[in-house]
């Protein structure tokens, strides 16, 4: 029953016919998306990535394709050859950007057939094939603002489990959301070419298999077989490279770079996952923040969104003690974290005052309206801040009658003292917590989200973008109780600080924490979409940075001899940044899921389902590597 292609040749995709095309004889091929049987009538929803065309099989004018038609089953490959037809004005297919016509066929081929799928594709193709055409804003025809207007989140109601999708995954990409997103990332990626080659830049390709390059994540390595015992690891970015193309005199330098970090999974990090990476020599922040933000205006373009330039800049200090959060989103207006702390300065109450003696904070937000939130909800959220370290979440409610968490421990009046300075009005509800300032940072922006979001206070088709500046240099771990960079060990302190970076690394250690750094992320919805900074170009101070880090000089020299030679040649002062290319597209779909706009990602635990991979090698492989698997 399977026939051959031969010389036929497609007239035309399966979403591009329209009235105009009446009396039409084409050539359509693609998926058999719906069959539909109704006696002498046969219908067949016919899907190519360019949407889906109704497929009428009369048996009484082509007998021959009427019987084929019935053999076809969903996912079957086939060519419709017939003419255009209009459909009555009141059986249009509204659903259907096609709807107006059909394809009457005189003519069916049947060029593959399909296995019954493992799940069904999507629950509602028809609907769904209509509204992404809009968001992807492909089609010229749709206005600016009508695309704008009716943005479609992902959504996987109905869809099998993601785990079977993506085993399946040449199947689950059929799905027009997934092609449409990839479609758009194709486009974003062609218009940072083109933005990038406008303004000077040369795409640069640098090696994979290198030596480690700190990002603060695992590296992946890759045994040498030439070389017994020794070992290459992929990037997790071409940071060093790219400085060196700056020493090099290449002066302007980006490139799509494919980067790799062997690191806990969340829902917005995948093990290799791609960046717009740039350098340039010579730059002052400013223009470094110029040139992205133009950027992001014209990638934002793409969806037919305005980005208000200059972004917003705030320090790391000021998003930190306003928001709770490096990434702050200023779609949500208001519910800034307010310090309560003065206002309990003589505070017996022993868990607060214990807090405020060594140097802790107590701080809340107000939730507008929230005085009618209810017990569960309150208890929700307290579980909630506690995943962010809190010890314990307080609360105001100032209804009809106020009620709070904290009347038995600080009385009537104290308790109206602190609504009044969180700054809550009659029917608000204030939310606190109290501990180490970063615990209450974490925790306050984390319900902050929260709230926001449950109470559906995040507009929808806003994109609110900000720099956030002044990162501190080094943040400290408590679990090996040493400073690690914030940022990368080659970014540059801030001029003023580089004399306390000395004074610290030469004994006033307490001096770390001050220290702030040339370093930027461009943050737009909460997620942080770039990051970059001014780096070190005099060989002393990154000695110095070493040092801070815990390198002796013969480690440093190990590790990074090559670079620390390379910096003694006539370095240029020189700065970048770079810009996830899933999360800037995970803004712009919008998904929570970046396994939403990659083509073939990998799961949480890091594995590739379809090609069952990592896996095993063959002993051969191990021995020519010169690698034995130990014992568990
Ligand atoms: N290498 C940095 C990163 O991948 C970006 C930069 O500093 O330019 O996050």
């Amino acid at each position: 029953m399977i026939e051959n292609l031969n010389n036929r040749e497609r007239t035309h995709s399966c979403g591009e016919l329209r009235k105009e095309h009446v009396g039409q004889r084409v050539t359509l091929m693609g998926w058999c998306a719906r069959r539909r049987d109704f006696g002498p009538l046969t219908f067949i929803d016919l899907r190519d990535r360019g949407g889906i065309t109704q497929i009428v099989v009369n048996q009484e004018k082509a007998p021959n394709a009427h019987a084929k038609a019935k053999e076809i089953r969903n996912e079957y490959v086939i060519a419709a050859i017939g003419e255009v037809v209009l459909r009555d004005e009141d059986s249009r297919n509204r659903n259907l950007e096609t709807g107006e016509v059909e394809v009457q066929a005189t003519e069916i081929v049947v060029l593959n057939d399909s296995r019954p799928l493992p799940f069904q594709l999507e629950p509602d193709l028809r609907e769904r094939v209509r509204d992404l055409r809009r968001v992807e804003g492909e089609d010229p025809d749709s206005s600016v603002s009508e695309r704008i207007r009716e943005p479609r989140k992902p959504s996987t109601q109905g869809l099998a489990s993601e785990d079977l999708r993506l085993k399946y995954r040449y199947l689950d990409l059929r799905r027009p959301q997934l092609q449409a997103n990839l479609r758009l990332r194709h486009r974003v990626v062609l218009e940072i070419n083109r933005y990038m080659d406008e303004r000077g830049f040369t795409h640069i390709e640098t090696p994979n298999l290198i030596k480690s390059t700190p990002e603060g994540a695992r590296d992946y390595i890759v045994p040498s077989r030439v070389q017994p015992g020794k070992f290459f690891a992929l990037p997790q970015s071409p940071q060093i490279f790219k400085q060196i193309c700056m020493i090099a005199g290449l002066d302007k330098y980006y490139q799509i770079a494919r980067c790799f970090r062997d690191e806990d999974l969340r829902a917005d990090r995948q093990p290799e996952f791609s960046q717009l990476d740039v350098e340039m020599s010579f730059p002052t922040p400013e223009q470094i923040y110029k040139l992205i933000e133009g950027l992001f205006v014209r990638i934002f373009q793409l969806i037919g969104a305005e980005l208000q330039t200059p972004f917003p800049r705030f320090t790391f200090a000021e998003v930190m003690s306003r928001f709770g959060s490096d990434k702050p989103d200023l779609r949500i207006e208001g519910m800034e974290l307010q310090d309560l702390s003065s206002a309990l300065a003589e505070t017996t109450f022993a868990p607060y005052a214990s807090v405020l003696a060594a140097g802790g904070e107590v701080k809340g937000i107000v939730i507008p309206d929230g005085a009618t939130m209810s017990r569960k909800s309150l208890d929700e959220l307290q579980e909630f801040a506690k995943r962010y370290g809190a010890g314990a979440l307080a609360w105001i409610k100032l209804g009809d009658e106020l009620s709070s968490s904290l009347m038995k421990a600080l009385g009537n009046d104290k308790v109206i003292d602190l609504a009044g300075v969180a700054g809550a009005q009659k029917g608000d509800a204030v939310l606190i917590v109290a501990g180490k300032s970063d615990i209450v940072a974490a925790s306050l922006g984390a319900l902050r989200n929260e709230i926001a979001r449950r109470e559906k206070l995040i507009p929808e088709s806003v994109f609110a973008p900000l720099w956030v500046t002044e990162f501190p240099m080094f943040q400290f771990h408590e679990d090996d109780r040493r400073y690690y960079s914030m940022h990368h060990p080659f970014t540059s302190p801030l001029d003023e600080d580089v004399a306390l970076l000395e004074r610290a690394v030469n004994g006033e250690t307490e001096l770390f924490g001050q220290l702030r750094a040339k370093a930027y992320d461009t943050v737009i919805n909460g997620v942080e979409v770039a990051g970059g900074s001014i780096r070190i170009h005099r060989r002393d101070v990154q000695s110095l940075v070493f040092k801070a880090l815990g390198m002796t000089e013969e480690t440093a020299r190990a590790r990074f001899g090559f670079f620390l030679d390379a910096l003694a040649y006539g370095t240029p002062p020189h700065g970048g940044i770079a810009s996830g290319i899933e999360r800037t597209l995970m803004v712009l779909v919008p998904t929570e899921n970046i396994r939403d706009v990659m083509a073939f990602p990998k799961t949480a635990s890091a594995q590739d389902l379809m090609i069952d991979a990592p896996g095993e090698v063959d002993p051969k492989q191990l021995e020519e590597l010169h690698l034995r698997i130990a014992e568990a």
